[in-house]
């Protein structure tokens, strides 16, 4: 193997839905990263090995790396990453990258956090530390919205855990939201786009373009049309940070 790729065993799945999954990854030596950036997953195929970057759900401080993945079946990696059980190898960069970060550096209090389904992956390693920081004394001058959007409440994946974690925890607001409502009558929560109810849950609880950072994850339409709406309730360009996931197809 070469010096860039660290050997790692999935060590435990958990299945969403037929086409979301949670993993968690034991890599062969510790890699160090910031919540919020990514890792390189890879299979080995001829001539090359086939790698696709993933944001990191868990915190650094944990021991496994945990990855919250997405079913392309026509894709070149996730139908083979889909097939590796509890006990199979995967392979992962060293080095893992990326600029989405929570960003203390502005003083903004205020932290409004969309996503599409496996988008919410870096903003839960993100609460994550910061509940560890927090039991380990720190005063955290935060409050973190997360808006999950999906098509049906099944597409979740973190449902449970973030419920719970803002029940516990003040500075945590947590909107998930349903857009095939028709196919869900069971849903009671929020419903509508991501982009439907941004504006509704900024001026609910005060957020302005003046004290607040919004960040934006996942399918590139969503973040295009987010954007849209922030930038519309004035949030200037240094206030917005995206992690586009894929290409959007043009025409599509
Ligand atoms: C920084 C970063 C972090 C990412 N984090 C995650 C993550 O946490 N979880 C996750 O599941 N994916 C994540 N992705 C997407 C991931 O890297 C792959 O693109 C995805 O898993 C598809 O890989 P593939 O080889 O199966 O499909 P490919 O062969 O790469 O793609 C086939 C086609 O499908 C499109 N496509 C890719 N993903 C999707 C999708 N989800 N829905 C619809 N069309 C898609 C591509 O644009 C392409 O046209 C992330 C991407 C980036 C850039």
């Amino acid at each position: 193997m070469d010096s860039k790729h660290v050997k790692a065993v999935v060590v435990k799945r958990r299945e969403i839905n037929p086409e979301l999954w949670v993993v968690r990854i034991q890599p062969e030596e510790k890699i160090v990263f910031r919540p919020g950036q990514y890792v390189t997953i890879g299979l080995p195929a001829s001539p090359k090995m086939i790698e696709r970057p993933y944001s990191v759900a868990s915190a650094p401080e944990e021991e496994e790396l945990e990855f919250f993945l997405e079913l392309v079946p026509h894709g070149e990696l996730t139908p083979q990453l889909y097939n590796v059980p509890a006990g199979g190898e995967v392979f992962l960069r060293r080095a893992a990258k990326g600029r989405f970060l929570l960003d203390a550096a502005s003083g903004h209090p205020n932290h409004f956090l969309a996503a599409t389904v496996t988008g919410v992956a870096p903003y839960v390693s993100m609460i994550r530390d910061l509940i560890i920081r927090e039991k380990a004394g720190e005063k955290l001058p935060y409050h973190l919205c997360v808006l999950q959007a999906a098509s049906l409440s099944g597409e979740f994946g973190y449902f449970d855990e973030l419920t719970a974690l803002s029940k516990t925890h003040p500075w945590l607001t947590y909107i998930p939201t349903i857009s095939r409502t028709w196919l869900d009558p069971n849903w009671k929560g929020e419903v509508g786009r991501a982009e439907d109810v941004t504006r509704k849950h900024l001026d609910a609880r005060g957020f302005t373009a003046a004290d607040t950072t919004a960040y934006v994850c996942g399918n590139p339409d969503m973040i295009e049309n987010v954007k849209g709406v922030l930038k519309r309730a004035g949030f200037p360009k240094e206030s917005i940070k995206e992690e586009v996931y894929w290409v959007a197809e043009k025409g599509a």
